[in-house]
Formats: structure tokens, sequence, C-alpha cells
């Protein structure tokens, strides 16, 4: 099983869609995916047509130790679970500030989980903040994908982000690694944007060969802007199901084929 957190302090770079689109992507390979939605806004939740607002669960409760892991998670398409959030999981990081152990109370949960065993693939939705929530993304992760914005700012952002995770791995979980930076909302054909790919891969292979970085991939695949993955939310649709011709669908379509490369690498290599 692969556990990756998609994680950036920022908002609107592209977490959520990179993460619903990847999980709709693997899910339609033919991978057991279960996303998390981790963020109170519930983007994800809707992204995928699954809501809390009938009265059901959500990681929540599974926070509050009310709910099981396996109470909470939906089935929202062919191979492709979500453990919704809404709202009300704001306040989890509030009731966990004093708890000990609060850092491993999503991995837990994922421990006692039936169905956890038979998921290729855990992938995370966070919130953009590195409070408890994404802690506990990092505490279960294996695996870090960071979206990114080719702007001016983004570097200085990330180094920010790799800190933060450099500092996880060292005190709460030594198998966490970022293993791969996904550029989005990309405009092609701007100097900016081939200007902090560059510096990007500059950065990385000037890095020390211990750091948690060390050996993140900057993924081929560049994200376009395009309508398309930003009309998909609103009709509760993967942009493989709203929009399958659309630059949208191609460019999650390649980086879903990455990510499966790599899975091929790891098997290799553990071989
Ligand atoms: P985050 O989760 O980091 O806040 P989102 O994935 O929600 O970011 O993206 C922010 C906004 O940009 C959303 O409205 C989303 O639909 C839109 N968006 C994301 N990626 C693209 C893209 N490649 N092209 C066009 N719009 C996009
Ligand atoms: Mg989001």
């Amino acid at each position: 099983m692969r556990t990756i957190a998609v994680i950036n302090q920022k908002g609107g770079v592209g977490k959520t869609t990179t993460c619903v689109n990847l999980a709709a992507g693997l899910a339609r390979a033919g991978r057991r995916v279960c996303l998390i939605d981790l963020d109170p806004q519930g983007h994800a939740s809707m992204h995928l047509g699954v809501e809390t607002a009938g009265g059901a669960d959500s990681v929540y409760q599974v926070f509050s130790g009310a709910r099981t892991f396996d109470d909470v998670r939906q089935l929202a398409a062919d191979n492709l679970w979500v453990a919704p959030s809404d709202l009300d999981l704001a306040a989890t990081e509030l009731e966990l500030v004093d708890a000990p152990g609060r850092e491993y109370v999503l991995r837990k949960a994922l421990e006692q989980s039936q169905a956890a065993s038979s998921f290729d693939y855990v992938l995370m939705d966070c919130p953009p903040s590195l409070g408890v929530l994404t802690i506990n993304a990092l505490c279960l992760a294996r695996e870090v994908f960071i979206p990114l914005q080719p702007h001016f700012f983004a570097l200085q952002g990330l180094s920010k982000l790799m800190e933060t995770a450099a500092v996880v791995t060292r005190r709460l979980n030594r198998d966490l690694r970022i293993t791969g930076i996904v550029l989005c909302l990309y405009e092609t054909g701007t100097r900016l944007a081939s200007d902090v790919t560059d510096d990007l891969q500059r950065f990385l292979s000037a890095s020390d060969p211990q750091a948690p970085w060390s050996g993140a991939q900057v993924f081929s695949t560049k994200v376009r802007r395009n309508i398309k993955l930003a009309e998909a939310p609103s009709f509760g649709q993967s942009i493989f199901a709203y929009a399958p011709g659309s630059p949208g669908a191609q460019d999650y379509g390649s980086l879903v084929l990455e990510v499966l490369a790599a899975e091929r690498a790891q098997r290799a290599a553990a071989a």
C-alpha cells in the first residue's frame, strides 16, 4: 500500500484538484484507492460527489473517537472510497491540542481498519496549513506529493514546507519521504514557468542526500491551466468523468501513469 499526503501550506495551488483526479485516475487503472479528506472545507469530498449533509459521518468522528475509519468511508466510484470531511473537522485542531499521541490518531485508525489492508493507495488531501490535521497525514504517510504553482514565491514556500517535513521525519515518522512535486496551473510557454522549473531541479539536485526530499521527483507532467478542471467539482465528478477529452484529463492521465511507473520502480527496488 502506498500512503501519500498531498500538502502545501498555501491555498489555491492545486492540492485538492490533484488529489481527487489522481485518486480517480488510479482507481480507473484498477487500483483500490481511498481518499481521506482532511480539509474542513470538504472540497475533495464534494468534488467526488460525497456529501455529509444528510447526517453521514465524517473523519471528524474518527478523530473524536466516535466512529471507526470503516464506519465513515463511502464508496464514490468503482475502486474508489472517500473518507469525507466537513466543517466539523475544523474543531479537531482545537480538540486535539493537548491530547497525548495526537499526531498518530489517523494512523491508529487506519491500523485498526479492516478495509485498509485492501487498499493499494491512500491519498490524503490536506488543509492549507501545517496544523495537527496535516501532521496526522504526515505521520500516516510514507510519501508526500507537493503541488506547486510555478511563480516567483513558490520556492520560498517550498523550503519552509520541506523543513517541516524534515522535522516530522526526525521526530515522528522516520519513513516519510517527499517523493513528488507536481507543477499545477501551469502556463505553457511562459518564461517564468520554465525558470521556476529549472530552479526547482537545481535546488533538488544540490540538496543533502540525507534530506527527506533528496530523490524527490519533479513529475514531467505539468498540469496546464484548464477551465474544465475548475468546472468539474461543481458536477461532483472527476475530470475523467466530466471532460475525458480535455487537456485537464490528458494531464492528470499522464500524471497517473508516472505515479504507476514509480510503483513499479519501488517494487523492483524492494525485490
Ligand atoms: P488547493 O486545494 O491547493 O486549495 P485547488 O485544487 O482547490 O487548490 O485549486 C484551486 C482552484 O483552482 C479551484 O477552483 C480549482 O478548481 C482550480 N484549479 C486547480 N487546478 C486547475 C487547473 N490546472 N486549471 C484550472 N483551474 C484549476
Ligand atoms: Mg484544497
